[in-house]
């Protein structure tokens, strides 16, 4: 459920009504968030003031804690640039660094198909296990189940992650201010348009790798450069980056205004999209992150991540303005303008 924000407001209006759950409510936009804001929140979590992020913040015995969950579904289990090990393990690293915490330990939940071939589970261990040790976080424990064969597809993995919150920043998205600068890390929709491609639904061969990565080296070079400078991040994964930004602009009550033209997007997601009729903006990404910061610290954080291997393609995509408020307006070049809405229905389901 991390990753679904609502507000205090929004959450008491939101009824979900649907009489069955449909692939769309698990595709991250919409849908997601009313089953997470009218179902989920009011029974689990009561009516609590604060905006969900990626992770939860706890404090236990005077320590403080950052908790996640993620569960992964993605077909294929293997597909260029990763699988669904190595994403299983930087899912749950990355909510954790854009939650503003060091990534420390992690369990791990298999649900796996009877008749499953032993050496493609044999991979899949061992690509978390080498993922974990990548990211520095540590494996502590887990738990397998089997279902019947035609129950599951070969397999499902859960993990869940505890992070030591970084001293230097607070991550809430009530501190953004008008002014403050959009910081993206790379380029946009190599995630998604590679498990597309993957699968052989589209007649277009792509010389494209998911982007999946912890991203917890950039964030911190971020966070070391711009401190409590830094006001929120989010790892754009499922509904892309028109659907964080616009949890975002909900949250904060602002607008959140798009450079086009500064927004990197590889040629061979471009085209997919087109030919699909889908914006990049709302195609999953598994290995980069959004990040407001304020403006005078902006350019320096810039330069920081530019400099950590991995960051060379980061800009600075938009700013954040009083209008048009709770909305997210991308600009263009030649002075065209569109609002970008939160993804709806599921375009690519299971694609993490
Ligand atoms: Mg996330």
């Amino acid at each position: 459920m991390s990753g679904e924000p609502r507000t205090a407001s929004a959450a008491a209006k939101v009824r979900f009504r649907e009489a069955q759950i449909e692939m769309a409510h698990g595709a991250g936009g919409k849908a997601s968030r009313r089953l997470v804001e009218g179902l989920f929140a009011p029974l689990l979590f009561g009516a609590s003031p604060e905006p969900l992020g990626d992770a939860a913040s706890l404090r236990i015995g005077g320590a403080r804690m950052a908790i996640t969950t993620d569960s992964f579904v993605v077909k294929p289990l293997v597909f260029p640039g990763g699988s669904i090990g190595e994403l299983a393990i930087n899912g749950t690293v990355n909510d954790l660094a854009v939650s503003g915490a060091r990534p420390e330990a992690m369990v791990v939940t298999f649900i796996l198909e009877a008749g499953l071939r032993t050496d493609v589970l044999q991979a899949e261990i061992r690509a978390m296990g080498n993922a974990a040790r990548a990211a520095g976080v540590r494996i502590v424990g887990g738990d397998t189940k089997v279902v019947e064969h035609g129950k599951a597809d070969s397999m499902y993995i859960t993990t869940t992650g505890l992070g030591a919150p970084l001293p230097e920043v607070e991550i809430d998205p009530r501190s953004v201010r008008p002014g403050d600068k959009v910081l993206l890390s790379g380029p946009i929709g190599d995630h998604g348009i590679t498990i597309l491609l993957a699968r052989g639904e589209l007649d277009m061969e792509g010389d494209l790798r998911s982007d999946t990565r912890s991203v917890f080296p950039l964030v911190n070079a971020v966070v070391q450069a711009a401190g409590t400078g830094v006001r929120w991040m989010r790892d754009p994964t499922r509904g892309g980056v028109a659907t964080s930004l616009n949890e975002l602009a909900r949250d904060c009550g602002l607008g959140v205004v798009l450079f086009e033209d500064n927004i990197p997007v590889h040629d061979a997601v471009r085209g997919a999209c087109e030919l699909l009729g889908l914006d990049p903006l709302h195609i999953a990404n598994e290995g980069q992150f959004l990040a407001v910061v304020a403006p005078e610290l902006a350019e320096a954080a810039l330069e920081t991540l530019q400099k950590v291997p991995g960051g060379d393609e980061a800009r600075i995509i938009g700013e954040i303005r009083e209008q048009p408020a709770c909305s997210v307006l991308v600009t263009t070049l030649y002075g065209g303008s569109r609002i970008v809405d939160m993804l709806v229905g599921d375009p690519l389901p299971r694609i993490c």
